[in-house]
């Protein structure tokens, strides 16, 4: 059997175009696509993030306890989680949102052994409320469930097409990558996922796939044997 493949979406991801906090159609879209990659014999778990609702970073000082505003963050992933789970169940497919809090009635407490079974039925796992620890992101959280669901690549939507020398949307010079080793990703600093995750994803022999989500069709290549974008690995 195929190992499985983590998925990281931000929460601008489930926001595509529209003015609220969810754009449905967008996330019909990403519901659909998971699910036909699941029928060509992927498993899949996915980490979402919260920044379409709220990011712990953006409290501090006069705006509050900078701790209190993380735990508002890993909340606001639960209910990213929650808006994916209902959308892969419309769309026909199972999902189960776990969370390393205790939280009855919103997520299952994170066990691994049930997670790895789940994947192995084709249940789609949505990891919501990150690591359930402050001053972490959702992207270090990908690399730990990564290594720990034995993934065998943490692909990375994002919404341009690879990791680039500068950032593609203000700088016209700048280059694309097709490939980079962990330790060129980690002293180039890309902004494209956090230090920590490329870190961990290096440590534990996890490849990292950045890849353009936007394109209709990309997150089934991307589950695919010829996924887009830019590879990271050893
Ligand atoms: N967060 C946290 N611990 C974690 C993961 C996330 O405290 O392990 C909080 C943090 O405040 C973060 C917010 O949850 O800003 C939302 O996650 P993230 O910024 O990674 O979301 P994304 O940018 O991917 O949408």
């Amino acid at each position: 059997m195929l190992r499985p493949i983590l998925l990281k979406l931000s929460g601008e991801a489930l926001r595509g175009t529209a003015d609220g906090i969810f754009d449905r159609h967008e996330l019909m879209r990403v519901a659909q696509e998971l699910l036909s990659g699941i029928d060509n014999g992927a498993r899949v778990g996915i980490v979402v993030g919260g920044g379409n609702i709220l990011r712990g970073d953006g409290i501090s000082g006069d705006k509050g306890d900078p701790t209190r505003g993380h735990y508002m963050g890993m909340l606001a992933t639960l209910i990213n989680s929650l808006a994916l789970k209902e959308v892969i169940e419309d769309a026909g497919g199972d999902c189960e949102v776990v969370a390393p809090h205790n939280i009855p009635n919103v997520a299952h407490q994170y066990n691994r052994a049930q997670v790895v079974r789940w994947l192995d039925e084709g249940v789609v796992v949505v990891f919501g409320g990150g690591t359930g620890h402050p001053f972490f992101t959702t992207d270090t959280t990908a690399a730990l469930r990564a290594a720990e669901i034995g993934a065998d690549c943490l692909l990375k939507a994002s919404n341009v097409d690879g990791i680039y020398t500068a950032d593609p949307r203000k700088d016209s010079s700048a280059k694309r990558f097709e490939t980079l080793s962990f330790d060129e990703a980690i002293a180039g600093r890309y902004q494209v996922m956090d230090q920590a995750a490329f870190a961990i994803c290096r440590d534990q022999s996890v490849s990292i796939r950045v890849f353009d989500m936007r394109q209709p069709g990309a997150i089934v290549q991307a589950l695919g044997p010829t996924p887009p974008g830019t590879l990271v690995g050893s």
